[in-house]
């Protein structure tokens, strides 16, 4: 398997046809030729020490306390209890959701109040896996950008804290869900209580939703919500069952990263575009899943972002899609081998096997890992300038050239154009522009796929933009 993972500076240097092309060519920035200025393979990118020392302070011990928490009210089904009896019995969703809400009060008040807590709460109606009227509370805390400009850029990351046994209707037997999705509610927990002690130009939402084994209900809601409210979410990290199962054929240097290639949310003039240009692989999810790539390069989390190019695994969904289904960037963490013994199922012990997503089956040192992946990757896209606007390569005349155009983005010192072999599946090569808006590259963009970023003068990189042709 390993020789067909897509990560690694191996591959980065790898020649390819955009390689080939790279012996030849020479590029004009800002109307003046830049010979001084030579493309480069594209590998890790220096990374920014603050955050490369925020991303240590993530415990593993504090995500293991998160998760046998966690457990501890015996089922969190969204359908369970969540009467104030029950809540002050610690049993049921309700007591869940409370305690969620506590601990992201109390990283709040840790930091000085940096973290606004708030909840988006509606009720469900009868649905097929939805028997009777039933609430449905997300829970989240924004961490404020700094900077004016900046703070309207939202980078969000989120986990299910509901769970189900093998009766997806039952609401009183134990559905522990360590593993799905205690794990991805504890990266979310875990990133707050360490980036709530920096400060970003940017904002981040933590987030924590209900109602995903219902059918995806609360992420559905929120999504729909920052849809309407007209948020801009730039970047969704959902981690679903990241709790590294401790089976002997699990991999725990790699963590899967899956990502829609046509988007959920284009229309029929979108698909028709894509198609005509050979799009399919360049959504906003999968820059997004390549961006998380560059990030497990650069900085140290200890895990390796293996990328899957598909929406998610067979015969499963997850809250990443609700996003999608909204237009926004999404994508999906997920251990590299998942064991089915180990989810939706009650806890039991049949033909000496144990049944049951219990804390014991969870490798807490890898959560911990994918929670410092995840930090990172928060921390560099609200670190970095917005993506520059309105990206456009000309294309009114035929001409072996390429010329790009777009808009300055605040922050920005300079700008990248990256380009890859229209066969490789991540950026190969980048090419830095000092501070202009427009560069002339003598390379065919018949022959590559074309993106330009934003870079500060600190080095942090925005989410690349693909170019939409202009005549
Ligand atoms: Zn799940």
């Amino acid at each position: 398997m390993r020789d067909q993972r897509s990560f690694g500076a191996g591959r980065a240097l790898a020649l390819g046809t955009a390689g080939l092309m790279l012996v030849c060519l020479m590029l004009v920035c800002g109307g003046v030729f830049c010979s001084a200025q030579k493309p480069a393979a594209v590998g890790k990118t220096s990374p920014d020490p603050r955050i490369a020392e925020a991303t240590q302070q993530v415990s593993a011990d504090r995500i293991r306390q998160t998760i046998e928490k966690l457990v501890s009210f015996h089922t969190r089904s969204t359908l369970s209890a969540q009467d104030e009896e029950s809540i002050k019995a610690g049993k049921g969703i309700g007591a869940a959701r409370e305690w969620i809400k506590a601990e992201f009060e109390r990283y709040a008040r840790e930091c000085g109040g940096c973290l606004e807590v708030k909840t988006d709460s509606f009720e469900e109606q009868p649905a097929e896996r939805i028997p009777k009227p039933t609430q449905i509370t997300n829970v989240y805390a924004v961490l404020r950008g700094t900077d004016a400009q900046q703070a309207k850029r939202i980078a969000l990351v989120t986990g299910h804290y509901d769970s189900r046994n093998s009766d997806n209707l039952n609401t009183t037997d134990a559905a522990p869900g360590a593993n799905d999705d205690g794990s991805g509610t504890a990266v979310s927990l875990e990133c707050a209580r360490v980036l709530s002690r920096m400060k970003f130009p940017a904002t981040i939402i933590f987030l924590t939703v209900a109602g995903e084994e219902q059918g995806l209900n609360g992420s559905k809601h929120f999504a729909q919500m920052a849809k309407g409210e007209g948020w801009n979410i730039e970047a969704v990290l959902n981690n679903d069952i990241v709790g590294g199962d401790r089976s002997p054929q699990q991999d725990a240097s790699v963590v899967r990263v899956f990502s829609e290639g046509l988007p959920a949310s284009a229309g029929e003039a979108e698909i028709r575009r894509i198609r005509a240009l050979g799009g399919e692989s360049d959504s906003t999810s999968r820059e997004l899943a390549r961006f998380v790539a560059e990030v497990g390069r650069s900085y140290d989390a200890g895990v390796k972002p293996l990328l899957i190019f598909r929406l998610d695994r067979y015969l499963r969904g997850g809250d990443h899609y609700s996003f999608n289904q909204q237009g926004f960037a999404a994508v999906r963490l997920t251990e590299y081998r998942e064991d089915y013994n180990h989810q939706h199922q009650n806890v039991r012990t049949e033909g000496g096997i144990e049944y049951g997503d219990l804390p014991k089956f969870v490798d807490f040192d890898y959560v911990a890992r994918v929670a410092r992946l995840n930090a990172a990757t928060l921390a560099a896209l609200a670190s970095a300038p917005g993506p520059p606007a309105k990206v456009r390569m000309l294309t009114k005349e035929l001409q072996n050239g390429t010329t790009l155009t777009w808009e300055s983005s605040p922050g920005a010192a300079s700008y990248e154009v990256l380009w890859r072999a229209t066969s490789a599946p991540d950026w190969e090569y980048v090419q830095t522009v000092s501070n202009a808006t427009r560069a002339t590259l003598k390379l065919s963009k018949d022959n590559v796929v074309f993106a330009v970023r934003a870079v500060d003068s600190a080095g942090h990189r925005s989410l690349p933009i693909v170019p939409e042709p202009e005549r």
